[in-house]
């Protein structure tokens, strides 16, 4: 099966192809909107390829409309705190792996030709 396929196969199961296009993708996220972005999540709850649709926006940084059940704020802020948390881990190793840096960095780093 080729990636197209396997897009097209979890397209075709998709809770949202009898409902409104418009409710996935609202114009703003304030009054009217809050009420689509509800019903749209709505509908995602009930999705049995919510997971795959999820993954698709996020491979392809989808940065309008509900996929998977989020909305682009949602991954924002999902992205935000995958960034925090990598950074963190990063510096957590960084500072694990100190002690065997700092006796290292007393030694030269050749030899100096006497
Ligand atoms: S998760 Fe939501 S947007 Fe994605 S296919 Fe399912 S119903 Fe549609």
């Amino acid at each position: 099966m080729t990636a197209t396929e396997s897009a097209a196969n979890w397209r075709s199961a998709a809770a949202c192809l009898s409902a409104d296009p418009d409710l996935f993708f609202p114009i703003s996220n304030t009054g009217p909107a809050e009420r689509q972005i509800a019903r749209a999540k709505t509908i995602c709850a009930g999705c049995g390829v919510r997971r795959e649709c999820l993954e698709f926006a996020l491979s392809h940084d989808q940065v309008y409309g509900i996929w998977g059940g989020t909305t682009p704020e949602d991954r924002q802020r999902d992205r935000r705190r995958k960034r925090r948390a990598a950074a963190a881990a990063a510096a957590a190793a960084a500072a694990a792996a100190g002690p065997k840096r700092a006796a290292s960095s007393g030694q030269p780093k050749r030899a100096v030709p006497v």
